[in-house]
């Protein structure tokens, strides 16, 4: 059923020397710790000094070291349980996880949606073998504060998960989570499927039992932000992106099923009718996000791998980011092809958030058509502020080059498009309550045009030149070279 993709020709050596793997082709990355060997193996990985503050220091390094290195902390604060930060700061890194391309990340994506894998379900889980029934989140987890006027200590890394409790299908998804007791948790839950769980259990009176696993490989990060329908269980996108059933174990206190090979689990209930006050918290625009009365997580167990690592995403960080791009694009390349055969690649630009503003390279077929582009990224994702169309010689992962198309083939009065008063996110703050405008820019070129006239200009073996000797030499005596 799961189609994988063409083996790629770059070496991925897999560290675990886990024999049962099998061949000596790339595979993807199938736990936190393997993804750790492989980001050091490439100088990737900086081990900061033991006893690192939890509050703002960890994320001062974190964020200094934010697209160079993922960062580990010994001992943070002096807690025993080590915390780790940044696993994926650059698309190439993903497109290594994956074991792909980099340009075969968004397909690889989609594919592993389309043609998702069942768990299955084991007995013995490393991430059972401490268990904490006396529940006190300080004492058992290290947990950092990042921004200045962050409400408090928050888990940003784990993925709730849910069960639906009408079908007992399971929800994935990522929520920020502040401590708020030694056995609390006050939770934003967006209104999405998790929340939609949480009304049906409430509406009965009753709870909804809940877990939050910390601590897991970057893919099953990356499958739980999929864009998936209600009552698909986002651990089978996982799974499909992993090549293999991923093992899950029932939760100690309740009945949710959690991948086996995290580091850590914190078992719990959302409590019907609670709400209590969370909040603020340094969201992914780089602003924070206003306190309010929020959902609230009772915690029933905390447990973990015997020398279990703590995962934080520092808001408003390239992981932050990234994780929520590749499936958003993964998702708009899909339905946009659905009507236009002729869009070649989409991306979410860094400067946008990742998520406001969006790049589109079509091969142009028919004047106008990049209006209506524009007009299907904005109906796929209503997240979208800007929409920038160019033409298939222009690198759209490269911004300097959007722009160099902007500036040579837009003009205000005939290739803007403005939509008024749209949906539009709430965490924009220009936004009155989620309603902006929405705004397309055409900067492809007319079809019609005298041949010379949008020739991008080009120096014959620019591209194929070897530079290497050249390099060497930097260091000669310019006057003496000229001599010989
Ligand atoms: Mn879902």
């Amino acid at each position: 059923m799961l189609h994988l993709p063409a083996m790629t020709k770059h070496e991925m050596p897999n560290e675990t020397g886990d024999k049962s793997r099998g061949s000596n082709a790339p595979q993807p990355v199938r736990s936190l710790r393997e993804w750790l060997d492989h980001l050091a193996a490439r100088d990737r990985l900086a081990v900061i000094k033991p006893n690192a503050n939890l509050r703002f220091e960890l994320a001062a390094y974190a964020k200094r070291l934010d697209g160079v290195r993922a960062t580990v902390f010994p001992q943070p604060g002096g807690h025993p349980m080590p915390v780790v930060s940044g696993l994926v700061s650059d698309r190439a890194w993903i497109a290594e996880a994956m074991a792909v391309e980099p340009g075969e990340v968004l397909a690889r994506f989609q594919d592993a949606a389309l043609h998702p894998i069942a768990c299955e379900e084991t007995k013995s889980a490393p991430v059972q073998e401490v268990v904490h029934r006396q529940v006190d989140l300080v004492k058992q987890l290290p947990l950092p504060t990042h921004n200045e006027h962050d409400g408090g200590p928050y888990i940003s890394a784990g993925l709730m998960i849910v069960r639906n409790p009408k079908t007992g299908k399971q929800n994935v998804s990522i929520h920020r989570c502040q401590l708020a007791g030694p056995n609390r948790l006050g939770v934003l839950l967006l209104p999405r499927h998790t929340h939609a769980f949480f009304e049906m259990a409430e509406e009965s009176g009753k709870p909804l039992d809940a877990a939050i696993v910390v601590g897991v490989d970057p893919l099953t990060l990356l499958a739980s932000q999929a864009i998936a329908p209600i009552d698909f269980d986002e651990l089978e996108i996982a799974g499909a992106l992993q090549g293999r059933a991923l093992p899950v174990v029932k939760c100690l206190t309740n009945e949710v099923r959690v991948p086996a090979e995290a580091e850590i689990v914190i078992e719990g209930r959302f409590l019907p009718g609670v709400r209590e006050m969370e909040g603020p918290f340094g969201e992914f625009p780089q602003y924070y996000s206003d306190p309010a009365k929020r959902h609230v997580m009772e915690v029933t167990a905390v447990t973990h791998r015997k020398d279990a690592i703590f995962h934080t995403i520092v808001g408003g960080g390239l992981e932050h980011q990234l994780l929520g791009a590749i499936p958003k694009e993964a998702t708009l390349i899909n339905s946009l092809r659905r009507n236009f055969s002729n869009v070649i690649d989409v991306h979410l630009s860094p400067g946008g958030v990742m998520r406001f503003h969006l790049f589109v390279k079509i091969k142009k077929r028919q004047e106008g058509e990049a209006k209506n582009v524009m007009m299907g990224a904005f109906a796929a994702s209503f997240d979208l502020k800007q929409v920038i169309v160019v033409d298939d010689d222009v690198d759209i992962h490269n911004p300097s080059e959007v722009e160099w198309a902007v500036a040579t083939r837009f003009q205000a009065d005939r290739d803007l498009l403005i939509v008024p008063d749209s949906q539009n996110s709430k965490l924009d703050p220009t936004t009155r309550d989620g309603v902006g405008a929405k705004m397309g820019i055409d900067a492809t070129k007319p079809l019609a045009s005298p041949e010379m006239t949008f020739k991008r200009i080009r120096v014959p073996g620019e591209e194929t030149i070897d530079v290497a000797d050249t390099l060497k030499r930097s260091g000669t005596n310019w006057r003496d070279a000229l001599k010989s």
